[in-house]
């Protein structure tokens, strides 16, 4: 069992596996019209996103309006990556 917070030699600490993020990729023009919005709508639902692997790294793509939000370079690193499933029911 790993300490909290700690990576195991299983991967990351199951408590990363729950949501964690702390600062949320947003597409400027979602965020800007988002205000605008009646009824108002959460960034959260109002945005269209796409993530996944590239040729570089990772992607992240709003679909909204066909835009890159960022595109994450590996610079060829193999970085580990946690794929298990945490359910929490
Ligand atoms: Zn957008």
């Amino acid at each position: 069992m790993s300490e909290p917070n700690q990576p195991s030699n299983d991967g990351l600490p199951l408590e990363a596996l729950s949501l964690r993020i702390t600062n949320y990729l947003a597409c400027t023009k979602c965020a800007a019209e988002i205000a605008t919005l009646d009824p108002p709508q959460s960034l959260q639902d109002y945005s269209q996103i796409d993530a996944g692997f590239t040729d570089w790294g990772v992607q992240i793509w709003c679909r909204r309006h066909q835009l890159n939000i960022v595109h994450i370079d590996f610079q060829q690193q193999r970085l580990p990556a946690d794929f298990r499933r945490l359910e929490l029911s």
